[in-house]
């Protein structure tokens, strides 16, 4: 199977001019316009069935195997960009100021493509492939809208994958695990409301800075005495305001702190909320002030099936020795909305090592100096067309289903 990596290999200039474009034009989420034409394109261009239009600027690429089969399979990449100014200083940086590939969707959209190139010229399969290139998936929920919008009504499908570059994992080892991998995403804020006064007489004040402040060292209480020492969660703080710079012998009358939560199970994610909301509410009553409290529920957990991550890590190995393929992958407190794929279908999403610079050094995503591995897309692009084999086709666990 090294030699399936080897013909991807053979439109690296290709693929990998594809992915510098998409790179130099980045575009926010379900304001992907540009990126969604050209993989439409490119589609039509393989003799792929495209449909467009779906959450906005979603694409699904539909392409039936050579040999006949009722079973159907989904693959899914995401084209979004992040509000990130670059400072790659790369050739085909971003053009766009504040806007960047920063988690590589530039070339995950470019190994699908790949993926999808090969598997139009060699359709040796039984059944149907549908690519999903989503919109929006840096906290929009594109993957819920596509979901909500009747995605695997119009794409019936029984399993869904999905495939991130992983930086700091060695170039093409691959990650997995069964059951929760990414977390539960949370949003929290509190506003704690009292008089305010003059600093001067804070007698006759009641001051919100004071349960704020409780507020803010008891709230890691929640995850030392409220959470089972099993179970992983985090709670911090991202933003703080009160008062008024100019004006430092005020009190303020209101304050805001807000932050993140995340988990990995719907019980421990229920004990945040409700233990957020408690402290918030007693200590403020204990210093006379009020609390509004606001946890909200944003990306669920992404919880990959046993059988899934079987299927995606026999298509993994092949490529591969098996020991590089990790199936005990540790969680990650991050979120990703294919998380609502997931819960409609069963399936599994793969990690691929981005890899790690000479001196041991990378840069993650989500930061300016971040950028995709072109030497991953053959690799990645491999492991697509091998999953298709596995689930669809040709390879030995052919008919084995997810
Ligand atoms: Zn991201
Ligand atoms: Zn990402």
């Amino acid at each position: 199977m090294q030699d399936l990596i080897q013909r991807l290999a053979e439109w690296q200039e290709e693929l990998a001019a594809i992915r510098h474009d998409l790179h130099r034009h980045p575009e926010m989420g379900f304001e992907e316009r540009r990126t969604a034409a050209l993989v439409a394109g490119k589609l039509r261009e393989w003799g792929i069935e495209v449909a467009e239009g779906l959450a906005g600027t979603g694409v699904v690429g539909t392409l039936k195997g050579r040999r006949p089969g009722q079973r159907a399979i989904a693959l899914r990449a995401d084209m979004d960009a992040l509000p990130i100014q670059e400072e790659t200083g790369l050739p085909y940086a971003s053009a766009s100021p504040g806007v960047m590939h920063a988690c590589g969707h530039d070339g995950h959209t470019t190994m699908l493509l790949g993926a999808a190139r090969h598997l139009a010229e060699n359709p040796d399969f039984a059944g149907t492939v549908h690519f999903i290139f989503q919109p929006a998936e840096e906290g929009l929920g594109g993957g819920r809208r596509m979901v909500e919008e009747g995605l695997f009504r119009r794409f019936p499908v029984e399993a869904v994958f999905g495939l991130h570059n992983e930086p700091g994992l060695a170039l093409g080892r691959f990650g997995i695990r069964p059951g929760p991998m990414l977390a539960n995403v949370d949003t929290w804020s509190v506003t704690f409301r009292g008089t305010g006064g003059h600093g001067a007489v804070p007698h006759r004040a009641t001051d919100p800075t004071q349960p704020m402040a409780s507020f803010i060292t008891a709230l890691q209480g929640v995850i030392g005495r409220n959470i089972p020492a099993r179970e992983t969660a985090v709670l911090s703080v991202g933003h703080v305001a009160a008062g008024d710079a100019r004006a430092p012998n005020v009190i303020p009358s209101e304050v805001r702190v807000s932050g993140t939560g995340r988990s990995f199970s719907p019980g421990v994610r229920e004990i945040m909320g409700r233990r957020l909301r408690e402290l918030a509410e007693l200590l403020a009553a204990a210093h006379g002030c009020t609390a509004e409290v606001a946890y909200r529920h944003d990306y669920p957990a992404l919880v990959n099936t046993a059988e899934g991550v079987a299927l995606a890590a026999a298509a993994a190995g092949a490529l591969a020795s098996a020991d590089a393929v990790d199936t005990d992958f540790p969680p990650i407190t991050a979120g990703e909305d294919f998380a609502y794929m997931l819960q409609e279908r069963p399936g599994a999403f793969m990690l691929v090592g981005n890899g790690v610079a000479e001196d041991g050094t990378f840069h993650h995503v989500h930061t300016p100096r971040y950028d995709f591995n072109d030497a991953l897309i053959p690799i990645g692009a491999a492991y697509w067309v091998s999953l298709v084999q596995h689930a669809l086709g040709t390879a030995e666990t052919a008919g084995q289903g997810a």
